[in-house]
């Protein structure tokens, strides 16, 4: 074969699928930290295997419309933006069917979360309380036909987590398509503080927008499951390479 054939070939397969931002911080909980840097060691490792790129900050002024331009999913994974100017950059992204991973206390808000807009897009849960110490606990894949899910079975061991409770659940969003939940045979899940009942979905997507938001991301222990990780791999390749602005409504 010439150069010349050869040409689109090599361009084809050195430019990635699709282009992922992450943002973390380092100034948060020693354990949302140490998810982080497992996260990032984890799709880093993805992002060279499956031929896409994966590049992450604790810079969170990058949400801009600059920096956004050609990035196709953003990712937080253990906080969440601060400023006027990185939230409303956030939402024009989202609106403008932008894919968007979530992790754990990246999705947590409460009374004191001046960000209506936020809580409408994760569909309307505020954070009510959560297990401690994180422990590990038996989840059920409710969606077994979603991409997201693709391989998992009806139910599977969660590593060591920190798993929130929401008020109210998700679930009742006709507009939130859950996932995966806690299954209620791990009631009361917890020592010092008790997770005793009710509906606790734990990976779910607001269908109006291309998002999922995953629960798990407390301490170095989230990605010691096969099953959990592919839950991780599938939410990125499938929010990197649909091109819908729903997760859902695209099967
Ligand atoms: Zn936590």
């Amino acid at each position: 074969m010439s150069l010349l054939l050869a040409m689109p070939l090599l361009l084809a397969a050195v430019k990635p699928k699709f282009r992922v931002l992450a943002f973390y911080s380092l100034k948060v909980e020693p354990d949302h930290i140490a998810f982080a840097q497992n996260a990032i060691g984890f799709y880093k490792a993805m992002a060279t295997k499956d031929g896409f790129e994966f590049n992450a900050t604790t810079n969170w002024d990058r949400l801009s419309d600059t920096e956004l331009k050609g990035v196709d999913v953003v990712v937080w994974l253990n906080d969440f933006p601060q400023t006027t100017p990185q939230k409303a950059a956030f939402e024009r992204f989202e609106s403008n069917g932008g894919g968007w991973l979530g992790c754990h206390v990246a999705g947590y808000n409460d009374k004191f979360t001046k960000w209506p807009w936020y809580v409408d897009f994760l569909g309307g849960g505020v954070f009510y309380t959560n297990n401690w110490p994180p422990m590990p606990a038996k989840l059920i894949v409710d969606d077994r036909r979603n991409p997201i899910t693709k391989g998992l079975p009806a139910a599977y061991a969660a590593p060591a987590n920190e798993f929130y409770m929401w008020k109210p659940s998700p679930r009742v969003n006709p507009k939130v398509h859950v996932l995966v939940t806690l299954d209620p045979a791990n009631y009361p899940l917890g020592k010092k503080d008790l997770l005793t009942e009710g509906d606790i979905p734990v990976v779910w997507t607001n269908t109006d927008y291309r998002m999922l938001y995953i629960n798990m991301g407390h301490g170095d222990k989230i990605f010691d499951s096969d099953t959990q990780n592919r839950l991780f791999e599938n939410a990125i390749l499938w929010l990197g390479t649909t091109h819908s602005k729903s997760i859902v409504k695209a099967q």
